[in-house]
């Protein structure tokens, strides 16, 4: 059997029909960036996450910079952030010039909430919280701290579309949630995407005048703002989408409780939840001393797997400036040479979880 970490080609056959209405309804409406679509999916994503608006923009990057953008944070400024993530989320406070500054996961491979009020300084602006493979982060502490500190709270959902902390969604905590839409995503489109949701009116307003030049009445430019608009197709194929994101989400948890039952290695470390916090499974991530080899005896298997992320973002080329030498986050560093992704994806078929966890049970 072969067996890919994801197939997006299944997600899309589950409802072909009405992917290829809506895309030819598109097609022939002669309207394709910012338009009906867009708004209506606008109104019901915020409606889905419980926040009063959504922004529609062209990726979960965009998403993140322009939240720093439009809160006023940059040159001089820190952001805390947690230092096992995807490094989107790390580019989205750099680009505006602010520097991050890195705290170490929790088991649950979110910021380790105990280790964050020691990282603050009379420059700390923001707390950025990844919300990373799904799982809801500690979201109470944080709160607290940003609350004494007066800091700002930007999530990062790009990996948590419908996860919630003590039954509340992840991106409603802070002033904005930042979400991507990227193919793979549990809510993904069929192209690039994104958006940011948010309770506060201005917010909102600032983010959709930049999102189209910082124009608000056409060719009347008011900021210097990006191009991060949303295409009509995308918008509608992710309301058909979203329509279905309950059984998508229940499929998912299924195929997890399944893992979680069913896969027995004391060479295997499985994911756990934090009590208060609810997983939409983006990703399923183990971890093993013995990661090469698994993948190895996977691979001949014809079961591909993914590492999420071999080169933490403070080791990596892009922010050898930040002068932070291997050794400096010892946590993030070990999870970035034992974590991995076994396949996990909607469309997934009983046999093949089975022969997942077959030969998972059988590496020694
Ligand atoms: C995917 C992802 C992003 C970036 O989203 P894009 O749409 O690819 O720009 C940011 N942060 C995290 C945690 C992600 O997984």
């Amino acid at each position: 059997m072969k067996i890919m970490p994801n197939r997006l080609d299944r997600g899309y056959y589950l409802y072909q029909e009405e992917f290829e209405k809506k895309a030819l309804e598109v097609l022939r409406s002669g309207w394709y960036v910012l338009g009906s679509e867009v708004a209506s999916f606008e109104e019901e994503f915020a409606a889905y996450t419980g926040a009063k608006y959504c922004v529609g923009l062209a990726s979960g990057l965009d998403a993140l910079w322009i939240a720093f953008r439009v809160l006023g944070i940059g040159s001089g400024d820190e952001v805390i952030v947690q230092g096992n993530t995807y490094i989107a989320s790390v580019m989205g406070i750099t680009i505006n010039g602010a520097t991050p500054v890195f705290v170490e996961p929790d088991e649950y491979f979110n910021i380790d909430a105990s280790k964050i009020e020691e990282k603050i300084t009379d420059r700390t602006k923001a707390i950025l919280v990844v919300h990373l493979y799904g799982q809801a982060s500690n979201m109470k502490p944080i709160m607290e701290l940003a609350r004494k500190y007066d800091l700002k709270v930007v999530e990062d959902c790009a990996q948590s579309h419908g996860a919630k902390f003590q039954k509340k969604m992840t991106g409603t905590f802070g002033d904005i949630g930042c979400f991507s839409f990227y193919p793979s995503k549990n809510l993904g489109a069929f192209g690039d995407a994104g958006a940011i949701v948010t309770d506060n009116p201005q917010i909102a307003e600032d983010v959709r005048v930049f999102r189209n030049y910082g124009s608000e009445k056409r060719y009347y430019n008011k900021a210097v703002g990006t191009n991060s608009r949303l295409d009509e197709i995308q918008a509608g194929l992710l309301r058909v989408r979203l329509s279905h994101i309950q059984e998508l989400e229940d499929e998912k948890r299924l195929i997890c409780k399944r893992y979680l039952d069913e896969l027995h290695n004391e060479n295997i470390q499985l994911p756990s939840i934090r009590p208060g916090a609810t997983h939409i499974w983006h990703q399923f991530v183990i971890r093993t001393e013995q990661r090469d080899e698994l993948i190895n005896y996977l691979n001949e298997r014809g079961i591909g797997t993914i590492i999420h992320y071999p080169i933490p973002p403070h080791l990596s080329e892009a922010y050898r400036y930040l002068n932070l030498k291997e050794g400096s986050l010892p946590i993030t560093e070990k999870y970035a040479k034992t974590v991995l992704s076994i396949p996990l994806y909607n469309g997934m078929q009983t046999e093949e979880q089975t022969y997942v966890i077959d030969a998972i049970n059988q590496f020694c």
